[in-house]
C-alpha cells in the first residue's frame, strides 16, 4: 500500500468531511433542519448514503446522523515517519468522501446550485428534465431513475458493458474528443465530471461541439470533482434496482458492483487531495482508477484481483501522435477492468457503435433525407432460398443523391433478402425490426420508424465524409451476419431510387405487411402450445421472469413471442425458453400446468404460480424495465397506467420513479403490475379482472402516443367513446378529483363487480 496515496486520500477525505459539517450546520441555520432535502426524479433518496447506510433522508436534519457515522471512518493524517499505512484506512477515506461528497451535492440542491448552471449555447441531447426544457441551462447532475431503467436493459443484454468516470481535464480538446468517441465506439457509457484548474473535459468537448446528454452515452455531471459521486450514486441504485439489494447491505452493494458492474475511472490531468480521496471511494466499489500523470501505483490486494492505480503518464504512452496516445489509453482501461466489449466490424466511412443510435440530425446539419414530408422511404426484408441470394451482393438501382440540393429529399427503398437453413418466414418481421438499430448506429446518420413509414437523415459531416447509399447496404449485410448468423447464412441488399421499381416493390411489401398483420391478429393464446420465458433480466434481477405469450409480450416491450422463438432459433441455450403450456388448469385467469411449473423453477421458487391475465392474482413478476405500471385503485374499482415517459403525480399519490420502487424487484405485489405498452392493447388485457374497461386513469403521453390503437380497441370493447371517460393527469391527481371524474363522466368500473 502506497503511504503517498494513504496520506493524500487521508487528508482530502477530512477536508471535504470538515466542509460537509460547515455547509450542514449553516443549512440547518438558515432553511431549517426540516427542509427537504432530494435528489431530482429518483425513488432512492440519496443513493449512495442509502445504499451504504440504510438512511431515507428526507430532509436537512436527517443528515447529521451520516455526518456523525462519516466522521467516524476518518483517520487522523499520519505524520510519523514510521507509520505503515494499510488498505482499510485508505478504503474508510474514501466511503468517507463519498458520503460528505454526496451531502454536499444535495445541500447545494437546497439552494439551487445543483444541477450546475451551464453556458447558454449549451443543449444536451436528452437530458433529466429539472424544469426547464429537457435539461437546457443545466449540466445534467445525478442520472434519474427512469434513464437508469431504460439503461437497464441495455446493460442486461450487453449492448452497454460498463461505465467510464472521467475526471479532470484532458491534455487537448482533440484527447477530449478522441477518448469520448473511442469509449463511444464501444458503447461505454461515459461520465464526466472535474477540473484542472478550472478547465474541464466538459469545458473541452462542448467548446469541440460533441453532444452530450443520455443520448449519446455522454453525461456531464459537474465541472467539480464532488459531482462524481453522481457516478456512484448510479452504480449503488444499479445494485439496488437490478440486484434485488436492500438498503444497508453495504457490503453486498459493493460486491455487486465489483463483480457485475464494469466500471473504472479516468483521472486526467494533475491528481490532488481531493482526487486521491474520491478515487479510494472508487476503489471501494471494486473501479480501479487510471490516471494520465505519474502516481504511485497499487497493486492487486484482496478487494479486486487487478491493480487500484495504475499510473499511465500521458506523454509516456507508446504511439505516433496524441491521439493514438488517447486511443492505447482507452484500451489500457478497458483490459484493466476487463469490460467485455463488442465492437462491429462495418466497413463505412464514418464512426459505428449504439452510442450513436440516439443521435438526432437536426435540420441545419442535414445533407439529405428519405421519408418524412417530402418522399416515401420503406424497408422490407424477405426470406429466399439459398440459391436465390447472392450472400453480400449490394446493389443501387436509380440515381444517388448528388444531384439533391441540401436538405433535400427522395424516395428511397431498402429490399433485403435473406436466405438461411434455420430462417422461417416468421422471423421477417423480427429481422426487419433491427434495420432501425442498425442503420442508426453509424454517426450522422438517424433513422426513425419502420417499413413504410422509415424516414432516414444522412447529415452534412457523413456525407462529407463519403457515406453513401451503398453504405446502408453494407452495414445490413455485416450486422445481419453478425447478430444474426445462426439463422441467415446469405444477405443481400438492394437500394432502390429508381422510380418505377421503388413503386413496385413498395406495393410487394405493403402487401407483406398486410399478409404479416393477418398472421399476428390470428396468433392468439389458444392457438399455440407453447409460450416462452424471457430470462434475460436475471443478471440484474436474479428471480423474475417474463412468461411471453402471443397476446403479453415481455414487460420491456422489446420481445414479443415471435422475437423470443427467433431468439430460441438463434441460441438454444439461450434466454429464451419454449414453455410447453401441457394441461390447461383455468383459462380465465390463465393458468397451465407447465406456466406455472416453469414460474415456479424460474424464480427459484420465490413464485409458486404466476396468471397471465390477473392482477389481483398471482400477477406475473417485474424486473425493473417496464414501459408502464398498471395499478390497482381500490376506491375507483379500477386500475391506473402510468407510463414511463410520465414524471407528474398520479391519484396513487405517487409518481412513475416511486412505484416503480414497488413494482419492479422480481416480487409478486397483487394490484401492482409492470407491462408492455402492447399488452394495453391485448384483448388478454388483465382480462380476468374485467379488462380496458377497467382502466380509470392513464398518463396523458400514452392516450396521445398510442391513440389510435386505443381507439380500437375501444370499438372491439364495444365503446367506441370510452377513452373520453378515462381521467388523466391534467383532469385528476388525486384520488378525490378521479372519483368525481368517474361519476360526472358515467366511467363503467364504479358499476362492475367489485376488484377484490
Ligand atoms: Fe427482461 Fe422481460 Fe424484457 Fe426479457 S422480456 S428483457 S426478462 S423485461
Ligand atoms: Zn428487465
Amino acid at each position: 500500500m502506497s503511504k503517498y496515496i494513504a496520506t493524500r486520500a487521508i487528508r482530502g477525505a477530512n477536508a471535504l468531511v470538515t466542509e460537509a459539517d460547515v455547509m450542514l450546520n449553516k443549512a440547518i441555520a438558515e432553511k431549517g433542519a426540516d427542509t427537504p432535502v432530494s435528489f431530482p426524479n429518483t425513488a432512492y433518496f440519496l443513493p449512495t448514503i442509502l445504499g451504504m447506510t440504510g438512511k431515507s433522508i428526507e430532509k436537512i436534519g436527517d443528515l447529521k446522523s451520516v455526518m456523525e457515522y462519516t466522521r467516524g471512518l476518518l483517520h487522523p493524517v499520519p505524520a510519523g515517519r514510521h507509520w505503515t499505512p494499510y488498505l482499510g484506512e485508505t478504503l474508510d477515506s474514501g466511503m468517507a468522501t463519498l458520503l460528505a461528497a454526496e451531502t454536499i451535492e444535495a445541500l447545494r440542491f437546497v439552494y439551487g446550485l445543483q444541477p450546475e448552471p451551464m453556458p447558454e449555447s449549451f443543449t444536451l441531447a436528452g437530458g433529466t428534465n429539472y424544469g426547464g426544457a429537457n435539461g437546457h441551462g443545466h449540466l445534467n447532475g445525478p442520472i434519474d431513475d427512469i434513464q437508469l431503467r431504460s439503461w437497464g436493459i441495455q446493460l442486461v443484454d450487453g449492448r452497454m458493458p460498463g461505465f467510464a468516470a472521467i475526471v479532470g481535464c484532458a491534455k487537448s480538446n482533440a484527447v477530449a474528443v478522441k477518448i469520448v468517441r473511442e469509449l463511444q465506439r464501444r458503447n461505454i457509457l461515459t461520465f464526466l465530471s472535474g477540473n484542472v484548474n478550472g478547465r474541464s473535459i466538459i469545458h473541452q468537448l462542448q467548446e469541440e461541439g460533441v453532444e452530450l446528454g443520455y443520448n449519446t452515452f455522454t453525461v456531464p455531471f459537474g465541472t467539480d470533482t464532488i459531482s462524481a459521486i453522481y457516478a456512484l450514486g448510479f452504480a449503488t441504485r444499479s445494485a439496488l434496482t437490478f440486484g434485488g439489494m436492500k438498503p444497508g447491505m453495504s457490503r453486498e452493494i459493493l460486491l455487486y458492483n465489483k463483480e457485475r458492474v464494469f466500471a473504472f475511472v479516468l483521472a486526467l490531468g494533475e491528481v490532488d487531495d481531493l482526487k486521491y480521496a474520491a478515487a479510494a471511494g472508487a476503489i471501494n466499489f471494486g473501479f480501479p482508477v487510471i490516471a494520465d500523470t505519474v502516481i504511485p501505483e497499487i497493486l492487486p490486494t484482496g478487494v479486486t484481483t487487478y491493480e487500484h492505480v495504475v499510473s499511465m503518464p500521458f506523454d509516456a504512452i507508446d504511439g505516433k501522435d496524441d491521439l493514438e496516445k488517447a486511443e492505447r489509453l482507452v484500451q489500457k482501461c478497458i483490459e484493466i477492468r476487463g469490460v467485455k466489449v463488442k465492437v462491429s466490424n462495418v466497413d463505412v466511412p464514418v464512426s459505428y457503435g449504439s452510442a450513436f443510435e440516439g443521435e438526432v440530425v437536426r435540420k441545419t446539419d442535414l445533407r439529405v433525407e428519405f421519408g418524412g414530408k417530402h418522399s416515401r422511404a420503406y424497408e422490407f426484408l424477405h426470406m429466399a432460398k439459398l440459391d436465390e441470394v447472392t450472400d453480400g451482393k449490394i446493389e443501387v438501382i436509380g440515381p444517388d443523391f448528388s444531384q439533391i440540393p441540401a436538405q433535400g429529399s427522395m424516395d428511397l427503398g431498402i429490399v433485403i433478402k435473406v436466405a438461411g437453413r434455420q430462417m422461417q418466414q416468421d422471423f421477417e418481421p423480427v429481422l426487419e425490426r433491427q434495420v432501425h438499430y442498425f442503420v442508426n448506429g453509424a454517426s450522422g446518420i438517424q433513422h426513425v420508424g419502420q417499413r413504410d413509414i422509415a424516414w432516414i437523415r444522412i447529415s452534412n459531416a457523413a456525407a462529407d465524409k463519403g457515406f453513401s447509399l451503398e453504405s446502408f447496404g453494407k452495414i445490413l449485410h455485416a450486422r445481419f451476419h453478425e447478430d444474426f448468423g445462426a439463422i441467415v447464412d446469405k444477405v443481400q441488399v438492394t437500394i432502390i431510387t429508381e422510380p418505377t421499381l421503388h413503386t413496385e416493390w413498395l406495393e410487394k411489401a405493403r402487401a407483406a405487411y398486410d399478409f404479416r398483420n393477418k398472421r399476428l391478429a390470428d396468433l392468439t393464446d389458444d392457438k399455440v402450445d407453447e409460450f416462452y420465458s424471457c430470462t434475460l433480466c436475471q443478471s440484474f434481477a436474479p428471480n423474475h421472469v417474463c412468461v411471453v405469450s402471443p397476446e403479453r409480450l415481455g414487460l420491456c416491450g422489446a420481445y414479443n413471442w415471435l422475437d423470443c422463438k427467433a431468439s430460441f432459433s438463434i441460441n438454444p441455450t439461450g434466454p429464451n425458453q419454449p414453455i410447453k403450456l401441457g394441461k390447461l388448469v383455468d383459462f380465465k385467469k390463465g393458468y397451465w400446468q407447465g406456466t406455472n411449473e416453469y414460474a415456479a423453477m424460474g424464480s427459484h421458487g420465490v413464485v409458486q404460480e404466476v396468471s397471465m391475465y390477473s392482477i389481483m392474482e398471482n400477477p406475473m413478476t417485474a424486473c425493473g424495465c417496464f414501459e408502464c405500471i398498471v395499478m390497482l385503485i381500490p376506491e375507483a374499482n379500477g386500475v391506473m397506467i402510468v407510463s414511463r415517459e410520465d414524471t407528474a403525480m398520479t391519484p396513487a399519490g405517487m409518481t412513475f420513479s416511486t412505484l416503480a420502487g414497488i413494482a419492479g424487484g422480481g416480487l409478486q405485489t397483487p394490484g401492482v403490475m409492470g407491462v408492455g405498452k402492447f399488452y394495453l392493447i391485448s384483448p388478454k388485457f388483465i382480462s380476468s379482472d374485467g379488462g380496458f374497461k377497467r382502466i380509470v386513469w392513464m398518463s396523458s403521453v400514452l392516450k396521445t402516443s398510442m391513440a389510435d390503437e386505443f381507439k380500437a380497441v375501444c370499438t372491439r370493447e364495444g365503446d367506441p367513446e370510452f377513452m373520453d371517460k378515462i381521467a388523466d393527469d391534467s383532469s385528476a391527481t388525486t384520488v378525490e378529483d378521479l372519483l368525481a371524474w368517474l361519476e360526472a363522466h358515467n366511467h363503467p368500473a364504479m358499476a362492475m363487480e367489485p376488484m377484490f
